[in-house]
């Protein structure tokens, strides 16, 4: 996933190349606004963030000059200026999205997806699952919750992921042990009930709702809201 950020404070880049990395986005910089339109010109990026503050050449003017060239490329531009006017030059000027700094990368990187996602609108349709404020990238491995990465073992990603396809589902212990570890039977059905913990802790840790619901004598099922009477 190719990303240009045309900024030219050092620390800002910095973090944001050091923050994106974290999220699996490879970011090429450009230090000015001449060098960034000529980089967005000739490459074929995914994604450009623009910041407006920029020497040679200001944002407003590399993101009009980006969409004179007819260029499709999802822009989100960077203002330090939290001004509406600001703000409407920069939507005007072409760009799809704007964060005002300071933000965080968290934010960041959930404007990235929203704006690739809708880029790639339905090539990729199978690769993201949701439910609830729950996001599952089946593609990067990464599951987020109200847009924060979730730190997840290799066994919990495979089960969330599970539990996220086939949501609305009652789910046997059995199956759930088919499904996200080799058929072992040795090994008891006690490991899927320990990693549903696991799981579910990492998932409502943060305050949120809770996804994962025992259905008595029965599984689990993944579903929004309360669980019905049959299930505890
Ligand atoms: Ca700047």
């Amino acid at each position: 996933m190719g990303i240009l950020l045309v900024e030219d404070e050092p620390n800002v880049v910095s973090v944001i190349k050091r923050g994106l990395a974290e999220f699996g986005y490879e970011v090429s910089v450009a230090g000015n606004g001449a060098t960034g339109l000529q980089m967005a010109l000739d490459h074929d990026f995914d994604l450009v963030i623009l910041d407006v503050m920029l020497p040679v050449m200001d944002g407003i003017q590399v993101c009009k000059l980006i969409r004179q060239q007819k260029q499709t490329v999802p822009v989100i531009m960077l203002t330090a200026l939290d001004s509406t006017e600001n703000i409407v030059n920069g939507l005007d000027s072409g760009a799809d999205d704007y964060l005002v700094k300071p933000f965080k990368i968290a934010e960041l990187a959930a404007r990235l997806r929203t704006l690739l996602r809708r880029k790639s609108g339905e090539l990729q349709p199978k690769n993201i699952f949701t439910i609830s404020d729950l996001e599952l990238n089946a593609e990067s491995k990464i599951a987020y919750r109200n847009q924060e990465p979730l730190k997840l073992t290799a066994t919990e990603y495979r089960l969330l992921e599970y539990f996220v396809k086939n949501q609305k589902k009652v789910l046997s212990r059995i199956q759930i042990l088919e499904s996200v570890w080799d058929i072992d039977f040795n090994m008891g059905t006690n490991v899927v009930d320990v990693y549903v913990n696991y799981l579910r802790r990492k998932l409502e840790k943060g305050g949120g709702s809770k996804l994962i619901h025992t259905v008595f004598g029965m599984g689990y099922i993944m579903k929004e809201g309360e669980p019905d009477e049959n299930t505890k």
